[in-house]
């Protein structure tokens, strides 16, 4: 399978952000990624949607749009929605309706940021999503890089600290978020995980001191989605812009934080008699599989899970096979030492053995 890099979940001064889809599509060619998708806040941009090129290189650039209700109050559930065609705020004030109404335009739909605290210091409210008896979206967006630092905001201070060093920032996505999503798994549900990065490029001041908060460029080489496409992205827009909604909603993908080290050339797969299954997939199984992680540098540390719960911890591996006679929900992280700490690295989406 082919491998492509996106980071996604991103603003333009369409909304709240303070670039151009110009300056997004300049810094992901920067950064080297394959694909860029950029959601404003309730509404859908047309007509910039394609290849940007510089020199040999270019990237795909989509445009979903993210939906909320802005007269709920705190504005919580928001939805990122993708390849819809058509602009979805119009139904933000029901999330049921919007996410049927995504479905009906062919889209797909992540519950965004789902647990988001509020963060007093900084007057940000709780944005986490709460509205749990919907049903019908693709998949959850659990490791958002704007809300985690968010949470890290405990004075004004701390903001500009981070904007000096936002390395320090990623840590991995909340727990409540990932046992949010083990619970849905549990459940029966095959809600795909995607890493957004949220990123606004926010112009901050503290006195004297001006920055911008977390350059696009910065959040490019951190939290992306990496998708496996059955064949390499060809050039032509329509054609590589239904592969990767494909492979979004099959969840051949994982979320690499690339920063520490990139994660390109992680794969998670299974085998057994006759079956070979990447992340993603739904498999039945008679007999025992083997469950291997490759990971393209040394981890400190990888876990396996099985239906949320850890069945095994490597230290310094750098691949890892366990032999599953069970059938389960089975996903793989993996953690990395960088900048003091243990770090979130790679969340695997989950091979389903039925
Ligand atoms: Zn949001
Ligand atoms: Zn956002």
């Amino acid at each position: 399978m082919h491998e492509i890099v996106v980071n996604l979940h991103m603003h333009t001064r369409y909304s709240d952000g303070t670039g151009t889809h110009r300056d997004i599509a300049r810094a992901a060619l920067q950064a080297g990624l394959d694909a860029v998708i950029v959601t404003d806040h309730n509404v859908w941009v047309q007509g910039l949607e394609g290849y940007y090129r510089q020199g040999s290189q270019r990237v795909l650039l989509l445009v979903g749009e993210e939906v909320h209700d802005q007269r709920r109050e705190p504005q919580k559930n928001h939805v990122l929605v993708f390849g819809a065609g058509r602009d979805m705020a119009s139904f933000a004030d029901d999330p049921q309706s919007l996410l049927d109404a995504v479905r009906g335009a062919g889209g797909l739909a992540f519950l965004a940021h789902i647990h988001d605290p509020e963060q007093p210091a900084v007057h940000e409210p709780d944005i986490s999503w709460v509205d749990w008896s919907v049903q019908g979206f693709t998949g959850v967006e659990l490791w958002n890089g704007m809300s985690e630092f968010k949470g890290l905001l405990k004075t004004r201070l701390h903001a500009l600290f981070y904007a000096y060093f936002p390395e320090l920032i990623a840590r991995g996505p909340y727990p409540q978020a990932i046992q949010k999503w083990d619970e849905l798994l549990l459940d029966g549900k095959r809600p795909v995980a995607i890493g957004g990065s949220d990123a606004h490029a926010l112009h901050a001041s503290l006195g004297p001191l001006r920055r911008t908060l977390f350059p696009y460029e910065f959040h490019f080489a951190a939290i992306n989605t990496h998708l496996l496409l059955p064949a390499p992205l060809s050039g032509d827009l329509t054609a590589d812009r239904r592969l990767i909604l494909e492979a979004f909603s099959a969840g051949h993908a994982f979320i690499g934080y690339d920063l520490p080290a990139s994660t390109r050339g992680f794969r998670f797969s299974a085998q057994g008699k006759g079956i070979r299954a990447v992340m993603g997939d739904e498999i039945q199984a008679a007999g025992a599989l083997t469950l291997q992680a490759h990971l393209p540098a040394l981890a400190h540390e990888c876990r396996l899970i099985k239906d949320g719960r850890p069945i095994r911890v490597w230290k310094r591996a750098q691949a890892c096979t366990h032999i599953a006679s069970a059938p389960g929900v089975y996903r793989f992280e993996a953690y990395r030492r960088a900048w003091g700490r243990l770090r979130a690295w790679i969340f695997s989406n989950p091979i389903y053995i039925r």
